[in-house]
């Protein structure tokens, strides 16, 4: 593994020289994309022009070629998350997809009237609106973790909402909004304990954090690549192969057949079962560097890297008059959530981004949790590998102008 050398990264990540409103971009939006590297646009220039063919299908050399990369993606996504094997990763267009296959499916085979799926305060919408469609379909009942003020996950509680009844929880491994990573291996185990199965939203902790899930022992792990330094469009579903052979597809269509006949269809084995139609071929061929960059570097060195920038950030903003940190569990990817008194996040954002620094601001697609703390939202900074010190004492800078101004 590679030492992490800011100044090298930096070079592999061309959107990152230009300036944006007469100032260098300060890119602080990673939650919501990251930038990404050089290898993985080559990547995607280089399948275009060489290698652009259908897959599993043709008996021609580029269509094998194409094939052959794309399946490639699929090893290294086995290896990267330690999947037992191949066919226990799926390709869906991303997270949200991947929780949406399943609801549908895993919810048609396995929820019915009465029973109960567990969810968090904290969850994305994309891990709230498909169960909550599910619960209606089903007639079940949806139950919520409910957090402390910190951002960290009331474990009492979780303990008190688990019954026999439970048949799903879906618990977001680091939160998008807060930055708290949750102690979802202790919640995995205190599911299956009442025979549930246990999905984690993987989407902020895929680039940031080890997701290993045969130690983590979830029976689903949903993520997107473009949250990852890979291309937009590409999402991946791991499931435990007993469960995917259960669960009936989710679309029907080209590739996820075996035999199709008028009177009765029979389906392809997995993964192929739930990957129906010609999928995003070029952008998973690409995401295959993205996850070779985090390999050269190793999460472990990334997330040190990225925790010392957020305990840089924090030290330096705690100072500024009307600074209002939301979410300051004691485990934390690098989100820094905050608010500054009197001032809308929406201006707040807007007056970075004059000054070049590009932020989230809003109810970062988590409005039950926004409600809970009683805010519209926040003004949301959120590091990656690339992101230097230089860059926080910019922002820092300009929070304290931006203070001054309404304070
Ligand atoms: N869950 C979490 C925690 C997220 O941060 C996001 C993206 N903001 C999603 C789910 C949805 O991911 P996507 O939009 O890539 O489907």
């Amino acid at each position: 593994r590679k030492e992490i050398d800011v100044k090298q990264i930096r070079k592999d990540f061309p959107v990152l020289h230009q300036e944006v409103n007469g100032k260098p971009l300060a890119y602080f939006d990673n939650a919501a994309t990251t930038q990404k590297p050089a290898q993985v646009i080559a990547a995607l220039e280089h399948y275009y022009k060489k290698d652009n063919s259908n897959i599993h299908r043709g008996a021609h050399t580029l269509a094998s070629r194409a094939t052959e990369n794309f399946e490639n993606t699929r090893s290294s996504v086995k290896e990267f998350i330690n999947a037992p094997s191949r066919e226990e990763v799926i390709f869906t267009k991303g997270t949200t997809e991947a929780i949406n296959l399943v609801a549908s499916s895993f919810g048609e085979r396995y929820i019915h009237e009465g029973d109960e799926i567990i969810i968090s305060t904290m969850e994305h919408h994309s891990n709230i609106v498909p169960w909550q469609l599910l619960c209606e379909r089903r007639k079940a009942i949806l139950k919520v973790i409910p957090i402390f003020k910190n951002g960290e996950m009331d474990l009492e509680a979780y303990k008190k909402l688990l019954s026999s009844k439970t048949k799903l929880v879906s618990v977001v491994h680091a939160s998008n909004a807060l930055g708290t990573v949750n102690p979802i291996r202790e919640m995995i185990d205190l599911a299956h304990n009442f025979g549930a199965r246990f999905l984690v939203d993987g989407a902020q902790s895929a680039a940031h954090l080890p997701v290993d899930v045969q130690a983590l022992d979830c029976d689903f792990l949903v993520f997107s690549a473009h949250k990852m330094y890979g291309p937009t469009g590409v999402g991946v579903l791991y499931g435990k192969r007993s469960l995917l052979e259960e669960m009936p597809p989710y679309q029907g269509g080209g590739e996820m057949i075996s035999e199709v006949r008028f009177e009765k269809t029979s389906f392809n084995e997995l993964p192929y079962k739930f990957e129906a139609g010609t999928p995003n071929i070029a952008d998973v061929v690409a995401f295959d560097q993205a996850i070779s960059y985090i390999n050269r570097y190793g999460k472990d060195k990334i997330h040190s890297h990225e925790s010392a920038l957020l305990a840089y950030a924090f030290q330096k903003c705690v100072s500024i008059r009307g600074f209002e940190p939301i979410g300051t569990a004691n485990e934390k990817v690098s989100v820094l959530s905050f608010n500054l008194k009197n001032i809308h996040p929406f201006d707040v954002g807007m007056m970075l981004d004059a000054s070049g620094i590009a932020v989230r601001t809003g109810h970062h697609c988590t409005q039950p949790l926004m409600n809970w703390y009683g805010i519209e939202g926040t003004v949301r900074a959120s590091f990656a590998v690339y992101n230097t010190t230089e860059e926080i004492d910019r922002l820092y800078e300009s929070l304290v102008r931006i203070s001054k101004r309404k304070n």
